[in-house]
């Protein structure tokens, strides 16, 4: 392939190919040598999991591996075993070991998986989570010897080395006029940020760093090597988006480009007093109707710290000085102001890491809300854990917002989605950095810390603000990050685990970092983009039905149980026989105030333990508006046998063509209009059933529907029964009931059909019950002023579309395929 040659590359590494050829090239290669390697295996079992046989697999690896293995002996052990930014990260490995090519970690990961001994990651090991990226009685693989960065622009990719530090990159495309979209300080590591997500100051116009990752090159548990990208192993490349250290060991990353030249940034400093007029202006950036994407901004607030106050870092990414985006800052009096236009990369120089010695830090999410905001000054500047650490030698605190707007989410999902789980909405991402200077303060320092993150949590839930989701690249070990990806995500995750590393090698031999949830923790189902529900009254269908935190759920069995966690959050379960025969409660009929003291059961569930199974005979649940919005989550279920007299029979019939049923492919296809059961303000709703068994769907199954989209109107799909494939833009989501809403933004060309075989295949693999008999999935609208709209007749005209062209083989007529694109 010719692609080398128009590619230019920095690095004492000498790898010059391509993502691409590496794995050709390497396969041969890297069998051998894994032969070769388990010919020569020590008679290690895998269960000898102590000191001797690391120290051993050292010795192995020293006189095998070809590369660089320190040894505790050795000069160099402790600033390699030392080589993490902070001392909380520092540990003491059996050896480190400093492999250059990827073959020598081949060789050592499916070596270390075989005989059983522990290791580590380390990229920049700019993580202070304590054992993240370090080890004792274990290997620590040192990644900074893959420092080459390759530049491709006939592409428009970087291909870069895991253990390469930000500025390096950047500095090396500078000569180009092009960036990626990368870590804010330059001295941190590659590996680490983007395979937590990675926040840049341009995730705005692009998304996050990992949703820029056009291919990962991988090593997995057995040593084999991957490129895991959009086209091959897409389960894997949209896992390592916000996967971490949990599916193999990544190399390289060939990320987008995006022009770079002068931006109008630099810091401003302002004294603590100025907290409350910069909330205040904060609120308002963050409330524009349209957000200008090129404005970034990062404010860090320090409440024991005498002379440095507030600092705002802000940057818009273009040279336009006081760009209106920033205007509710422009006139807060400042003590230092460094914004002028300049190179991205020298205001990406002007941003200093701190240094302490003992480091770490919480981080928590919440939406954009003035009181809520004003709750989160007070705590962070008079709660009683500020003294605890003020009282610390060289205890200090800083408290970071970082506004997310949704053109970040969206960003993300035209390239493909990742594993985070983010809800669609403005949001702010804060973090609390606690720094101290004795490891015999660590618990203390830890605990003060925890403690305030938990009461911003409280005020946040309670306000209805909070935003379920932990950023991790800001996140303590402790908190359990990926467990708050949904539980959706988390079970896709799982899938991907499964497949790629069945022996859970990087579960059980990478202790550190943030790992999958056991089960049981991995968080409530979630919307896949955007919390569009609201609370509803009426499951038309009659099935039973609940709803969390607003978002709503059906359960199409006679009895369900609730398998989520519930925050801590008291949780009443009212049963049929409170309500038989009696009147409605007052606030039932009212739409929800708060309920009284007379109903029976109240539970509080603990954060990450499953409430009882809650059986239900047939019959419905519902939640009052009033408890989602103050963040109480309450369950009423009513027999439906007592909705009339309760006045719970609500449905309008307004829409002339509810009930009707619209039948494609003989039958194989049958769609209801029905009112949709938690969003009244969609235009049209449907419940689809794909009859999988139907021959003429069997006969259809391994063609795809045409690719069309809308312009003006999002469409909304949530499977309630077997999975859907959802392909956007050439890249295949596939849903199940677990996955909750997913959205479709106007625009894009998307297709919905259910991929039987893949199905069958994926499902025999995850020991999964589906029987593959059919798949049932809500479809609906927003409204929309324009006049060509989806509406019924839109999708009476579409199916028969469908016939025609997939069906009957006809070719695609203009007229009707412009008519499609309504
Ligand atoms: C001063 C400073 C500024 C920061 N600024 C930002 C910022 O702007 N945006 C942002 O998103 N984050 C930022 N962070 C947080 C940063 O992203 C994390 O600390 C990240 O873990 C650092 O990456 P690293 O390569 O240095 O990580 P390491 O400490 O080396 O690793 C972190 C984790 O990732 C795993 N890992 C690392 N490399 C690999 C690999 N190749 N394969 C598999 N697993 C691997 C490790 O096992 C470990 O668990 C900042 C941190 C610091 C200290």
């Amino acid at each position: 392939m010719a692609l080398g040659s128009v590619c230019r590359s920095m690095g004492r590494n000498a790898h010059r190919t391509l993502v691409t050829e590496v794995t050709t090239h390497c396969s041969t290669l890297r069998l051998f040598l894994t032969l070769v390697a388990l010919l020569c295996l020590p008679s290690f079992s895998y269960s000898v999991l102590n000191q001797t046989s690391a120290s051993a697999a050292c010795s192995y690896l020293q006189n095998t591996l070809g590369t660089g293995v320190v040894l505790p002996s050795e000069d160099q052990y402790q600033s390699t075993s030392e080589g993490n930014w902070v001392q909380t990260a520092w540990a003491s490995p059996s050896c480190v070991i400093q492999p250059t090519t990827t073959d020598q970690v081949s060789q050592a990961v499916s070596y270390l998986a075989q005989i059983g001994v522990h290791f580590a990651i380390r990229s920049g090991g700019h993580s202070p989570a304590p054992l993240g990226a370090n080890i004792n009685d274990g290997v620590l693989f040192d990644m900074s010897g893959f420092n080459n960065v390759e530049y491709c622009a006939q592409q428009g990719i970087a291909v870069v080395g895991t253990g390469m530090r930000w500025g390096d990159v950047y500095h090396y495309l500078d000569q180009y006029n092009v960036t990626v979209v990368g870590g804010r300080i330059l001295q941190v590591g590659v590996g680490g940020l983007t395979l937590g997500s990675g926040l840049s100051y341009l995730t705005d116009m692009y998304g996050l760093a990992c949703d820029n990752v056009k291919s990962f090159e991988v090593v997995l548990a057995n040593g084999s090597v991957v490129n895991a990208n959009q086209h091959s192993h897409g389960d894997l490349w949209w896992a390592l988006k916000g996967g971490s250290n949990n599916f193999g060991v990544v190399t390289r990353f060939t990320f987008t480009t995006y022009p770079t030249g002068n931006v109008w940034g630099g810091y401003r400093v302002y004294t603590l007093d100025a907290l409350p007029a910069l909330f205040d202006a904060l609120l308002q950036y963050q409330s524009a109707p349209v957000k200008d994407r090129y404005a970034n901004l990062m404010m860090q607030a320090f409440p024991l710290n005498e002379t440095l106050g507030v600092l705002l870092n802000m940057v818009y990414n273009k040279p336009v000085e006081a760009p209106a985006a920033f205007a509710p800052f422009y006139d807060i009096p400042t003590i230092a102001d460094t914004v002028h236009i300049q190179p991205m990369t020298d205001f990406l120089a002007s941003q200093v890491p701190p240094s302490l010695p003992r480091l770490n830090w919480y981080a928590t999410s919440f939406k954009i809300d003035a009181t809520l905001f004003k709750t989160v000054e007070k705590i962070v500047t008079t709660s009683p854990e500020l003294d605890t650490i003020r009282n610390l030698t060289a205890g200090s605190i800083a408290v970071g917002w970082q506004p997310i707007s949704t053109n970040a989410i969206a960003a993300g999902l035209v390239r493909g989605g990742n594993a985070l789980g983010l809800e669609n909405v403005n949001q702010t991402w804060l973090a609390i950095d606690v720094g101290w200077w004795d490891a015999e303060d660590d618990t203390t320092a830890n605990e003060a810390t925890a403690s305030l993150i938990a009461r911003i949590e409280d005020a946040a839930r309670s306000s209805g603000q909070y935003v379920d989701y932990i950023f991790m690249n800001d996140a303590a070990v402790t908190q359990n990050v990926i467990g708050h990806y949904g539980a959706g995500n988390v079970a896709r995750l799982r899938a991907v685990q499964r497949r790629y590393d069945p022996q859970e090698v990087f579960q059980k031999l990478v202790p550190g970092g943030f790992k999958l949830p056991p089960q049981g923790h991995e968080g409530r189902p979630r919307l896949i983009e955007g919390s569009q529900a609201t609370p509803c009254l009426v499951d038309p269908r009659g099935y039973p039905m609940f709803l969390t935190d607003g978002v709503g759920w059906w359960a199409h069995k006679q009895t369900w149980q609730i398998t989520r966690h519930w925050h801590g959050i008291p949780t009443k379960f009212y049963g049929p026989e409170d309500l038989r025969g009696s009147k409605a409660p007052a606030d039932l009929q009212q739409g929800g105030a708060e309920i009284g003291t007379e109903h029976r059961e109240m539970h509080t569930i603990p954060p990450y333990q499953q409430p009882d199974n809650l059986a239900v005979q047939t019959g419905q649940v519902w939640t009052p508006s009033s408890a989602v919005r103050k963040g109480r989550i309450r369950l009423m279920l009513i027999p439906p046998s007592d909705m009339e007299s309760l006045g719970m029979s609500t449905l309008k019939n307004s829409n002339p063509y509810l009930g009707k049923t619209i039948t494609a492919f003989e039958g194989g296809i049958v769609t209801r209009v029905i009112d949709h059961p938690h969003d009244s303000s969609r235009v049209f709703a449907y419940e689809v059933t794909f009859n999988l068994q139907h021959p003429r769907v069997v006969a259809v199954a391994a063609q795809k529907p045409p690719l069309h989209f809308h312009p003006y109107q999002e469409e909304y799909i949530e499977v309630l029964e077997g999975r859907l494939a959802v392909e956007i833009e050439g890249v295949e989501h596939i849903l199940g009931p677990t996955d909750g809403e997913f959205k479709l933004r106007p625009w894009c060309n998307h297709r919905l059909y259910s991929p039987v075989t893949e199905l069958e295949a994926q499902a025999k693999e995850d020991n999964d019950e589906w029987d593959g008999e059919r798949t049932v999935f809500l479809l609906s609208g927003q409204d929309t002023d324009q006049m060509f709209r989806l509406d019924t007749v839109f999708f009476e005209n579409w199916y028969a579309y469908q016939d025609l062209i997939v069906v009957k083989g006809e070719k695609a007529n203009l007229v009707q395929v412009m008519s499609h694109a309504a």
